[in-house]
């Protein structure tokens, strides 16, 4: 076997970043995915990514082991406002007892922080499309594990999160604009079983003038599946 083909470690994809933590101003080190080196396996229809060797999910909550404070790594260095930082430091920073942390992650302790920057979503009333994305890449995680309860807990959040985010939020949000949001949410009402507002999802995304062709192309397909379903069940 030459050295290419040889399975790499976690380690070859990760590397130690320092960063500030932007409510207690230490400097901290976090794991960070070398993104160049990552290979696409596969994408889910809902846009899970995955990577051979490596699930930089896992990777993907930053956390200052000072104060408690967690966060996705793209959104941690966002300036903390003065009534989000009391929140966090009244009800996590005030309890927090540092952790250790393994040089790479097991899927439980990638759990475990994904629940701390939840948590701390909540305590400091996150944007719903925040909470959404949390959820959803939590789901993801359950569904690289097969665990298959906590994947459809996980999604039923992450729905209920980003419909509410849809309704309240400007676009683009998290990225997507309109039309690409309401396909996401269509889809993961399709694999909740949740058909009839799968389908509803699915029509306003064909009828959107912004939906790019290859949407509405991945669009149909996905409704396809939610008719063929309804076929069998019926
Ligand atoms: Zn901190």
């Amino acid at each position: 076997m030459s050295q290419q083909e040889q399975i790499k470690t976690e380690d070859f994809y990760l590397y130690d970043k320092k960063v500030v933590c932007p409510l207690c101003k230490s400097t901290i080190n976090v794991k960070a995915v070398r993104n160049s080196r990552l290979r696409l396996v596969k994408r889910d229809t809902d846009s899970m990514a995955v990577y051979q060797d490596i699930n930089p999910l896992f990777y993907d909550v930053w956390l200052c082991n000072h104060c408690g404070y967690a966060r996705l790594q793209n959104q941690f260095p966002n300036p903390v406002l003065p009534a989000e930082a009391n929140l966090i430091r009244q009800n996590i920073s005030s309890k927090w007892q540092p952790r250790d942390y393994p040089p790479t992650y097991s899927p439980q302790v990638a759990i475990e922080r994904y629940k701390l920057a939840l948590y701390g979503a909540m305590v400091r009333e996150a944007k719903s499309s925040e909470l959404g994305m949390l959820y959803l890449k939590l789901a993801w995680i359950y569904r690289s594990l097969s665990d298959q309860a906590n994947e459809i807990t996980c999604m039923q959040q992450a729905c209920r999160y980003l419909e509410k985010a849809f309704q309240d939020e400007e676009p683009p949000v998290l990225g997507m604009d309109s039309a690409t949001h309401m396909y996401l949410i269509g889809e993961l009402h399709r694999r909740l079983g949740n058909f009839d507002k799968a389908l509803r999802w699915f029509g306003e995304v064909l009828l959107s003038p912004k939906a790019s062709k290859a949407l509405k192309d991945k669009t149909r397909d996905q409704k396809d599946l939610v008719i063929e379903a309804t076929k069998s069940t019926s």
